[in-house]
């Protein structure tokens, strides 16, 4: 099979023949159908997250949507030819994490796409507990690769604000950063009934968000005096920080009504904010973290789009072999939105 290997930090990725993955008793074998590519991805390749969580030679892509085509003996109720998404934790069912449903902080946590061979490949091996399948008769209105960003474009945002930010309607949202990840942020954030700000450097950006939901749109440099326009003064009761830069943190946290929560999900890495100690005091906001997406969330979010009630939203798809012009095309931001690899 052909893969796109990562076999240096900071080189491009390499086209390579492989074998094509032999399964064992529990796991499945994947037809890739299409794979998606993120920021995240640039930082694997570029070294920078911990070395110790990706292994070389790696295959990125950690999106996927792919078709059964060999079960193992010990799996049960996968058939071959059945569609679903990866979901990214390998996770080991016993620790205190696993056991309160929180696979995604799993403690013997391994990845796919990070320190387990990924989707940019024809064929993928995974754990069968890792599949998450769409139902039999599932008929689409999109391209099936599009399915790719499920688990992480959409299920990333779902977790932050369905378990962080828990927004309700008449309540207000900002969302800081309208690409691929803002984009689906907003359409979970409506179906809440919440009141959706969203601000981006990208004019393009801002108008997409608005065709997908999005209240109010503007620019950062007009967004601390604006939302205090748009809320009477009083802030907004959720932030969610797709950015994650100290330049963005810097207005999107004292966009905060009293008592409000910022969730962050972007992050740069060895780019730490100052935090005003006297300011969370004073105001009581809270800062929470959000990390991926449990398993169980991922499954509610596969109902949602058999159901039409969130829409993956592709901006651009490259065929296999041009991995590293697509990531050439993320790391110049000449692409809005997200990308996915096609087979
Ligand atoms: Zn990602
Ligand atoms: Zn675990």
């Amino acid at each position: 099979m052909k893969a796109m290997v990562l076999k240096k930090f900071n080189q491009p990725l390499e086209l390579t023949d492989m074998d094509t993955p032999q399964i064992k008793e529990d796991e499945i074998l994947l037809k890739v159908r299409g794979c998606g590519i993120c920021q995240t991805d640039l930082k694997i390749i570029g070294g920078k997250i911990p070395r110790e969580f990706v292994r070389l030679p790696a295959i990125p892509g950690h999106e996927i949507v792919g078709e059964v085509v060999e079960a193992g003996e010990a799996v049960s109720g996968i058939s071959q030819g059945d569609l679903g998404v990866v979901y990214i934790c390998v996770f080991c069912h016993e620790c205190e994490m696993c056991l309160a449903g929180r696979q995604n902080l799993c403690l013997n946590l391994k990845r796919i796409g990070f320190d387990l061979y990924g989707g940019l490949a024809e064929y993928i091996r995974i754990p069968a507990h890792t599949f998450c399948p769409f139902k039999r008769n599932l008929s689409l209105d999109f391209p099936v690769h599009d399915l790719a960003i499920t688990a992480d474009a959409i299920g990333t945002p779902y977790h932050a604000i369905t378990r962080f930010a828990d927004v309700k309607a008449g309540q207000n949202i900002l969302i800081v950063g309208a690409g691929g990840l803002g984009i689906h942020a907003i359409q979970i954030a409506k179906l809440y009934g919440t009141k959706v700000f969203v601000v981006d450097m990208d004019l393009n950006a801002l108008n997409l968000a608005k065709e997908f939901g999005a209240d109010v749109a503007f620019e950062p440099a007009e967004a601390l005096e604006a939302i205090q326009e748009l809320t009477n003064g009083l802030g907004v009761d959720a932030v969610l920080e797709i950015v994650g830069l100290p330049e963005t943190l810097s207005w999107s946290l004292p966009s905060l009504k009293r008592g409000g929560k910022l969730i962050l999900v972007g992050y740069a890495p060895g780019r730490p904010f100052p935090l005003d100690a006297m300011a969370m005091h004073f105001h009581e906001w809270q800062i929470i973290g959000s990390r991926f997406v449990t398993k169980s969330e991922l499954k509610q979010i596969i109902k949602l789009i058999e159901d039409g009630k969130i829409k993956p939203v592709v901006a651009k798809t490259f065929p296999l072999e041009q991995a590293n012009e697509a990531l050439e095309a993320l790391r110049s931001k000449t692409t809005l939105g997200r990308i996915v690899m096609t087979f």
